[in-house]
């Protein structure tokens, strides 16, 4: 059992939580020379580092949010 970070209920027993990724931030990343690196196509390679995640119940990790 666990309570659910967004709506606060506490889930039935046999429920597992599902992860919500509530925050992200974009990441550029560098070689070990402090370089950036870069795309085949020469642009800066980026991607998303995970900031903040929640333990929901399965209704609200189905919610559409922004
Ligand atoms: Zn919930």
């Amino acid at each position: 059992m666990f309570r659910c970070q967004e709506c606060l209920k506490v889930s039935k027993p046999h429920d597992s939580p599902k992860k919500l990724v509530t925050k992200t931030r974009q990441k550029e990343y560098f070689t070990e020379e402090g370089k950036t690196v870069r795309t085949a196509k020469g642009l800066p390679a980026t991607g998303w580092e995970i900031v903040e995640e929640i333990l929901v119940c399965e209704p609200c990790s189905l919610k559409e949010r922004e």
